[in-house]
């Protein structure tokens, strides 16, 4: 199973440490090829430099948890 980390900012949600990921789960980062404008819109809200985080970082295997998703929702709309 790949390892799944978030993508957020200063989370520190990965799946190699159960501990944890009690309660939390993940959410799939949206996709350039399929949705540039929401993956634009996420990596903004993640709030990392541009260096570290960008859409050519964006793969099959991104994803942001639920602990930040709260967040999202109050900027973005989840459909
Ligand atoms: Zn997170």
């Amino acid at each position: 199973m790949p390892v799944k980390r978030c993508c957020y900012g200063c989370c520190k949600t990965d799946s190699r440490y159960p501990e944890r990921m009690v309660g939390v789960f993940f959410i799939p980062f949206p996709k350039p090829k399929t949705q540039m404008e929401k993956c634009l819109i996420w990596i903004k809200a993640c709030g990392r430099p541009h260096s570290q985080f960008s859409v050519s970082r964006i793969t099959k295997d991104t994803y942001i948890c639920s602990k930040v998703s709260k967040l999202y929702l109050s900027l973005i709309q989840i459909d």
